[in-house]
């Protein structure tokens, strides 16, 4: 058997579909795809982006905000000041908007980066009964990973996934 007759599975498949969708944003500090997967049919997708009409990262430079977040390393609690870019709306919340409550009913998420505790909240109240991650954000894993289970919504982090090669940004600061 060769290679190409391996076929890719359903994970790899729409995870490397949120990579692709990814690669639209203008956000210079971080690019999110997700998409809506009802069955094995892709219902939507999304990105992070400035409000339409509205210049973006791109044009008008990331809106930069400064917080402080505690940090555990090495079993040492730290408080870290890290930059945020505000100036979008993020690809959870977008996929949100430019869908269908009917449609998200039992369905599920594929996002590229683990979402954040906003996104969650409003995930978990959107119908769908899935996400899938990759990227890890553990700022507020904990407690994203208690409200999922809860609320009965599978949360998995895709272990053993390579994105597509073309997808990967840059990180320019
Ligand atoms: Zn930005
Ligand atoms: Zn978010």
């Amino acid at each position: 058997m060769s290679t190409t007759d391996v076929r890719k599975d359903w994970d790899t498949y729409f995870m490397d579909i949120a990579y692709m969708v990814s690669t639209r944003s203008r956000c210079s500090r971080r690019h999110v795809g997700a998409v809506l997967v009802q069955g094995k049919k892709l219902l939507g997708t999304a990105y992070n982006g400035a409000p339409m009409g509205v210049p973006d990262c791109s044009e008008a430079g990331c809106m930069i905000s400064e917080e402080y977040e505690l940090v555990v390393t090495d079993g040492k609690e730290e408080m870290v000041k890290k930059q945020r870019c505000i100036r979008t709306i993020h690809a959870e919340q977008n996929l949100l908007l430019f869908t269908d409550r009917i449609d998200r009913e039992g369905s599920s998420v594929y996002v590229t980066d683990e979402p954040c505790w906003t996104c969650s909240n409003m995930l978990a109240n959107s119908g769908i009964t899935e996400i899938v991650f990759h990227r890890p954000y553990p700022k507020d894993t904990g407690k994203v990973t208690r409200m999922m289970a809860q609320k009965g919504i599978t949360f998995r982090k895709l272990e053993q996934y390579q994105p597509p090669r073309e997808t990967m940004m840059t990180i320019s600061d």
